[in-house]
């Protein structure tokens, strides 16, 4: 069952469309992240699932409850949506200690005192806060600051949460910390979450699905390993991925012997069934880069520009035809310094995108054999 739905949900902001029309369906106990550059609507999304901000028109649900319709003139309240958040700033109050912090909308709303602190107990064991609950805000790393936040959506099990770059302020260590705490965290509450971030990282790390936006659209919306690896255009495609997918010009042009990518010196046989001529954009990813020291088939030279060993990978940026290529090793490579090497790529790795930016998939043989014998 689709727990939140959305239909048609418009926001304008005077004459500056932010959301032109969203249709969006997100699965029960699924952890659904929204993806996208600054200004493409993703802050603005999860506000209107918050009731924080009101859609200009169209229709939202909650497990089944309509919760905003602008034809029907329903709009229920924040409060009354029996949502869970975290935001960027962690939303403290500073003059109540930890204890007080994560209570606080327990003891509101008249929650019996044994379960609240039993709820306490089992919040703060979760985020490992044991023995700080008596400190204040201001006498907590940011981390525990960031876990005082995770603790109160805890405390709280609420069946939907809502988590707004809840990472950003954090340094890269605990970043990554926290980033595997979070997916634990949804793991066992089983809350539906809708996470906002603008770091590709976090989206491929943590997520079911993730939706990539552009300009208050759905550019692409999908699981972690069909965006990294069928990225339906070239904005997904470059969106998705460190270092950068590589983006190569050139052509694709057919003879007897089936379709040929052409671009910066290659010219590969491509699998049967691509039915595009003509300019096309090549993508491939720094890891489907090969690099060979001497001259093999089908490769072409290029030279090494710079070498960054990362321990387990090294990105080497390198010119090919005049073109940068950037490939990923998976080992701390030695010995590559200015020099010339020879680069090859396999077809099966290589992504097509026609003028439109859109990918090319090539026909399936089944379809190609439908479509000769109908003459289709
Ligand atoms: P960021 O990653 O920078 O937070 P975002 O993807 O979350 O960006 P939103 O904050 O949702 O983007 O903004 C979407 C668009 O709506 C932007 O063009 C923004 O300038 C505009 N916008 C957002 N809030 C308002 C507002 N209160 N008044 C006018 N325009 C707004």
């Amino acid at each position: 069952m689709n727990e939140i739905v959305f239909r048609s949900i418009t926001k304008t902001y005077g004459s500056h469309v932010a959301i032109p029309g969203l249709d969006l369906e997100v699965a029960k106990g699924s952890f659904v992240t929204l993806l996208g550059p600054s200004g493409c609507g993703k802050t603005t999304t999860l506000r209107i699932v918050a009731g924080l901000e009101q859609a200009s028109a169209g229709t939202l649900s909650l497990g089944g409850r309509c919760i905003y319709s602008s034809a029907e003139g329903i709009f229920v309240p924040p409060e009354k949506r029996g949502l869970g958040f975290i935001f960027q700033s962690y939303a403290l109050w500073p003059n109540m200690k930890v204890a007080r912090n994560i209570t606080l909308a327990l003891t509101e709303a008249r929650m019996a005192a044994s379960e609240v602190r039993n709820r306490l107990e089992d919040a703060l064991a979760k985020v490992q806060l044991k023995g700080l609950e008596e400190r204040y805000p201001s006498e907590l790393s940011g981390g525990q600051q960031q876990r005082v936040a995770v603790a109160r959506l805890i405390a709280a099990r609420n069946s939907i949460l809502l988590m707004d770059e809840p990472l950003s302020n954090l340094d890269a260590k605990l970043r990554t910390e926290m980033r595997r705490e979070l997916k634990k965290l949804h793991a066992d509450l089983g809350a539906t979450t809708i996470y906002v971030t603008h770091d590709q990282v976090e989206a491929l790390t943590m997520s079911d699905v993730i939706v990539v936006m552009k300009g208050g659209m759905i550019a692409q919306q999908g699981t972690p390993h069909e965006l990294y690896h069928q990225p339906a255009n070239l904005f997904v495609a470059e969106f998705i991925g460190d270092p950068k997918i590589n983006i190569l010009p050139g052509h694709m042009d057919g003879d007897a012997q089936g379709p040929r990518a052409i671009f910066e010196g290659f010219s590969m046989p491509m699998a049967e069934g691509f039915d595009v001529d003509g300019p096309v954009t090549f993508a491939i990813r720094p890891e489907h880069v090969e690099i060979h020291p001497k001259s093999v088939a089908g490769a072409v030279a290029a030279s090494v520009d710079i070498v960054q060993p990362m321990g387990s990978q090294t990105i080497v940026s390198l010119t090919v035809n005049g073109h940068p290529v950037t490939a990923l090793i998976p080992k701390f490579a030695q010995g590559l310094g200015q020099e010339e090497v020879w680069v090859s790529f396999n077809r099966e790795h290589i992504l097509v995108f026609d003028k439109s930016e859109r990918l090319c998939v090539p026909e399936k043989p089944s379809v190609r054999e439908y479509r000769r014998n109908t003459g289709g």
